[in-house]
């Protein structure tokens, strides 16, 4: 399987206001490796001295599918959740000078926090579902994917024409400001439509 994700989904006030939006998606994949073991600790890998959180909506893909129109998009999933896209930022920060790809910064092992999913059923609409992150219980970041650029159905539409979608794959939705620096013994909790999603322990 594979995690796909979105960069820059969500507009400041500012952009917002001005009703302008990037031409496309910014669209890169995470290795199923750097996925953090179900109650792991995430360890700060040793080439990195700024990892940030990212808080994303997850979205689970549960068939085959390949250029998806918009509007049949919502009949390839049924789950969401919530995770982390761990960027190390200063590696991340020296590629893009560079022009270079981002795995390194993106794809290391744990990079990709995924925690519970629900269907969106229990939900009553997913492009209306508040988010959080709190480090150390206070929150760092709050999101509502009515903010999205593009919205899940866009994406799920977006990404297969470039890439087939599988059973089992996970969409990284983008994250809202406030993104920041872990430290050795902060603890992360997401939070979706109040329910809390995971719980993380840095090391
Ligand atoms: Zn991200």
């Amino acid at each position: 399987m594979k995690l796909i994700c979105i960069g820059r989904n969500y507009a400041d006030h500012i952009t917002e206001l001005a009703n302008e939006r990037p031409e496309e998606p910014v669209v890169f994949i995470k290795p199923d490796s750097a996925i953090l073991p179900k109650g792991q600790d995430f360890y700060i890998p040793d080439f990195s001295d700024n990892v940030h959180y990212e808080v994303e909506v997850l979205v689970k893909i549960k068939k085959v599918g390949k250029h998806i129109a918009e509007k049949f998009a919502h009949t390839y999933y049924d789950e969401i959740g919530l995770g982390i896209d761990f960027t190390a930022r200063d590696v991340q920060s020296k590629l893009k000078e560079k022009g270079l790809p981002w795995e390194k910064a993106k794809g290391f092992d744990g990079a990709a926090v995924i925690g519970a999913w629900y269907l969106k059923t229990d939900f009553k609409d997913v492009n209306d579902l508040d988010f959080s992150l709190l480090k150390n219980n206070e929150t760092v970041q709050v999101g509502n994917t009515r903010l999205m650029l593009w919205k899940i159905d866009e994406l799920v539409s977006y990404v297969s024409r470039f890439f087939t979608l599988k059973k089992g794959d996970i969409i990284f939705t983008g994250t809202p400001s406030g993104v920041g620096r872990i430290a050795a013994n902060d603890y992360l909790s997401g939070i979706l439509e109040g329910k809390t999603i995971f719980t993380l322990k840095v090391k």
